[in-house]
């Protein structure tokens, strides 16, 4: 109640100033909540004149606990069309959004047309009061990716008609090495013995990329990082690796280590050995700018060698096959190859 209280003026002030300023006479103000969906209308922008993207959340930031500052709520009033994630990924943005569809505001949720194909995986229990709910990470699977860039381009091509063709033609092209990337990371990962892939990591961003790749997922924490790990999470993981023999767990880069580190030093209080895996994987953020993970692609791809490499590490046998020449960007050498002891 008291949180409403002070969040609301904060909503009106912009919006009415956003009423009045919205100005984009010429070219396009987009913005884009996070890394992901920025990444994504950069590459359908490509080189067209006069596009200019805002990115509101930078790499390494939690989208489930990312307050709107006053300047992204000045920027998204502002825009021309506003593309999130959706699902309730951006979990304290729900009420901006509400209130941007009620100006003229384009309000694109690139969840939308996963949930329309019947790829999102729901049900979900939360808590008592959040019950039904989806489970927000659909863009781990590169298969519902290439769904989002061919409805986003549809998407930007109504906005801007002008360029509707360079919109379309830019996602053709890169659906193209979204297959290319899933192919590629398809066979490295099923290459692990089907009883040994276990992905054990802080919370649950990745049972679409289990789904596509066909790994088993246990998460310390749910759906969101809202709520904090209690002892009971941990215990059960604890267990599940044991359990299981599972030999690595992993870090995510927007997540604090701290719970996979307290399971990985129970196991060993219990004699079972487990390691943290050799990079953190990218959860809901991707990587610094300019970097291999600072792309969706680099980002996925990042994530599946670093599976695939700590568990040969650990002496499972994982085939990694050739990276795709025309699939771009190209790992550098120091992710393609890794130093086991080191
Ligand atoms: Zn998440």
């Amino acid at each position: 109640m008291s949180m409403h209280h002070w969040l609301l003026p904060l909503f009106i002030l912009p919006l009415l100033v956003g009423s009045i300023a919205h100005a984009s006479e010429d070219g396009l103000e987009i913005v884009a909540t996070t890394t992901q969906a920025a990444d994504l209308v950069q590459i359908l922008a490509g080189d067209i004149d006069g596009i200019s993207i805002t990115a509101l959340m930078g790499p390494g930031v939690d989208p489930h606990l990312y307050q709107p500052t006053e300047s992204d709520i000045v920027a998204m009033n502002q825009a021309d069309m506003v593309i999130y994630s959706g699902l309730h990924l951006e979990g304290q943005f729900d009420k901006v959004f509400a209130a941007l569809s009620q100006q003229r505001v384009a309000v694109y949720p690139l969840s939308q047309p996963v949930k329309e194909a019947g790829f999102v995986f729901g049900g979900f229990e939360l808590s008592e009061t959040l019950t039904n709910v989806d489970d927000p990470h659909f863009w781990f699977d590169p298969l519902n990716w290439k769904l989002t860039t061919e409805d986003l381009a549809e998407a930007l091509a109504a906005l801007d008609p002008a360029n509707a063709g360079a919109y379309r033609a830019n996602a053709a092209a890169y659906m193209e090495q979204l297959q290319l990337l899933y192919d590629w990371a398809n066979a490295g990962l099923r290459s692990v013995t089907e009883g040994q892939r276990y992905l054990v990591t802080s919370h649950d961003a990745f049972q679409y990329f289990g789904a596509a790749f066909g790994w088993q997922m246990q998460a310390i924490q749910g759906l969101s990082t809202e709520d904090e790990a209690g002892v009971g999470d941990i215990q059960e993981t604890v267990d599940f690796v044991i359990a299981n023999a599972i030999p690595v767990l992993f870090v995510e880069s927007s997540i604090p280590p701290d719970t996979i580190e307290a399971v990985i030093e129970a196991v060993r209080a219990q004699g079972a050995d487990a390691r943290i895996g050799l990079r953190e994987l990218f959860g809901d953020a991707m990587g610094e700018r300019g970097s291999f993970g600072g792309t969706y692609i680099g980002m996925l791809a990042q994530n599946a060698l670093t599976i695939m490499q700590s568990y040969q590490c650990m002496g499972a046998a994982v085939e990694i096959p050739p990276w795709p020449p025309s699939l771009l960007p190209q790992p550098p050498d120091d992710i393609w190859n890794v130093d086991c002891d080191a």
